[in-house]
C-alpha cells in the first residue's frame, strides 16, 4: 500500500486525493490548521511546516511526499527530502517561490518576461520606475498569490503610495517592479513531466481574472496553433532545465500574437481543474502518476469545457447539475469573503453548445459578468 503525503490541504489537496483513490493510493495530509477540506478525506498531521517533530512524523508515516501549496518552506521541503522522495524536488519549488528567480530563469531559457528589476530600496524603486516606466506593478517576491501582495503603478507619481503599501516586506520577502502588460488574454499551458523525463501538455486554457482571482477558464483556448506549439516549447524547456516531475502551470500574458510568461506554479494548478472531466486523464492523476513514477495518462480533450470558480461562497447548486455536461465541485469549506469554496465545470462537444448552457448558468446563478466574456469567445467562431 502506497501512501503518498501531500504538504498543504485545500482543495488541491482534497482533489489529488479523490484522484488517487482508484489507484489505491492512501494519503496523508500535512496543514496547519485542522479543518483543513482535504482532512474530510485524507488523515492528517497537523503542524507547522517548520516544525521538525511534525515533519518528521509526517515523513515517517508516507512514501512519496508532494504539495498542493507552493509556499511550503523551501527548507522544510529540503529536510523531508533526506527522508523520502519529494516531487517537484525543493529546487524547482525553490525557483518557483521566488518571482526574480523564476523570472530569471524563463529569461536564460529565451521565454520572454515583462520587463522586471528586483527593488530592495525606495532608491531602487525609483531606479526601476525609471527604467521600465509605467504602468507597472510593484509585487512581493515570495508569498504573494492570487495578487495579494502586488501594487499597480499608475503613473510614477504611484512610487510613495507602492513604497508605503510595500517597502515594508522589501527586507522580508523582497520585492520585483514588473512592466504592467495590457495584454488581450491569459492563457496558462498545464502540463506534466514523468519521472522519466515524458512531457505532456493539456490543451492550451484561456483564463479571466477578477481582482487578480481566477473567475473563469476555457479550454481549448481559442487561439492560433502555432501560438499554442510556443506556449507548449516553452513548458518543456522549463520543466527540462528543472527537471521538473509532476504537474505545473504556466502562466503567459498574450499581446500583440506574442507571449510573456508571468509565472510558473509548481503544482497542480486552478486553471487546469476542468481537466477533471474534460480530458480523457486529469491533472490530479496525472500529477499522481508522475510522482509515483507510473505511465503518464493520455492529456487529450474530451469536448469543449469551462471551468467556473466560486469564490466566497457557494451558488445554489441546481442549475449547474440540471445540465447535461455540468459537474459540481464543493470544497466543503466555510464561506469567507475572498475565499475559494467550490467551482463548476462545464463540458459539451461544442463550442455553441457550451455558450448556451454557460448562458443559461449565468442567467439561473445572476452571474451574467462571469459567463459573459467566456460565452464572447465561444461565439467570435
Ligand atoms: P500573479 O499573482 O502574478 O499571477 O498576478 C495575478 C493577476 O494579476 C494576473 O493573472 C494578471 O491578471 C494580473 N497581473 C499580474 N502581473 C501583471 C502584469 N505585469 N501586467 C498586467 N497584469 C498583471
Amino acid at each position: 500500500m502506497t501512501t503518498v503525503g501531500i504538504l498543504g490541504g485545500g482543495q488541491l489537496a482534497r482533489m489529488l486525493a479523490l484522484s488517487g483513490a482508484p489507484l489505491g493510493l492512501r494519503f496523508l495530509v500535512m496543514d496547519v490548521t485542522g479543518d483543513a477540506c482535504a482532512g474530510q478525506f485524507a488523515p492528517m498531521v497537523v503542524g507547522d511546516y517548520r516544525d521538525e517533530a511534525a515533519l518528521a512524523e509526517f515523513a515517517s508515516r508516507i512514501d512519496v511526499a508532494t504539495f498542493d501549496f507552493e509556499n511550503v518552506p523551501a527548507e522544510s521541503a529540503q529536510w523531508l527530502s533526506a527522508r523520502v522522495p519529494v516531487f517537484p524536488s525543493p529546487r524547482a519549488l525553490a525557483t518557483a517561490q521566488d518571482r526574480l528567480a523564476e523570472k530569471t530563469l524563463f529569461r536564460e531559457l529565451g521565454i520572454p518576461v515583462p520587463a522586471f528589476a528586483a527593488v530592495a530600496s525606495r532608491a531602487e524603486l525609483d531606479a526601476a520606475i525609471a527604467g521600465i516606466g509605467a504602468p507597472a506593478v510593484l509585487k512581493t517576491r515570495r508569498l504573494g498569490y492570487d495578487g495579494k501582495g502586488q501594487f499597480r503603478l499608475k503613473a510614477a507619481s504611484d512610487a510613495d503610495a507602492a513604497w508605503a503599501a510595500l517597502g515594508p516586506q522589501a527586507e522580508t520577502v523582497g520585492l520585483i517592479l514588473e512592466a504592467f502588460v495590457p495584454f488581450d488574454r491569459e492563457l496558462s499551458v498545464v502540463a506534466v513531466r514523468g519521472r522519466d523525463g515524458e512531457f505532456r501538455a493539456w490543451p492550451l486554457t484561456e483564463n479571466w481574472h477578477v481582482d487578480g482571482v481566477l473567475s473563469a477558464s476555457l479550454a481549448p483556448a481559442r487561439v492560433d496553433p502555432a501560438l499554442a506549439a510556443t506556449a507548449y516549447d516553452y513548458a518543456r524547456r522549463l520543466a527540462t532545465a528543472l527537471d521538473y516531475v509532476g504537474v505545473f502551470a504556466l502562466e503567459l500574458f498574450c499581446k500583440g500574437g506574442g507571449l510573456l510568461a508571468n509565472e510558473l506554479a509548481p503544482r497542480v494548478h486552478n486553471s487546469g481543474h476542468w481537466t477533471i472531466e474534460g480530458s480523457e486523464s486529469s491533472q490530479f492523476q496525472n500529477h499522481l502518476r508522475a510522482v509515483l513514477g507510473l505511465p503518464l495518462g493520455d492529456t487529450r480533450m474530451v469536448g469543449t469545457a469551462c471551468m467556473l470558480n466560486w469564490i466566497g461562497a457557494m451558488p445554489d447548486p441546481d442549475a449547474v447539475l440540471r445540465e447535461a455536461g455540468g459537474h459540481w465541485h464543493d470544497y466543503g469549506k466555510s464561506s469567507r469573503a475572498g475565499r475559494k469554496v467550490g467551482h463548476a465545470t462545464l463540458r459539451e462537444d461544442s463550442a455553441p453548445a457550451l455558450a448556451e448552457a454557460l448562458s443559461r448558468i449565468g442567467a439561473a446563478l445572476d452571474r451574467p459578468a462571469q459567463v459573459a466574456p467566456v460565452i464572447a469567445r465561444l461565439r467570435e467562431g
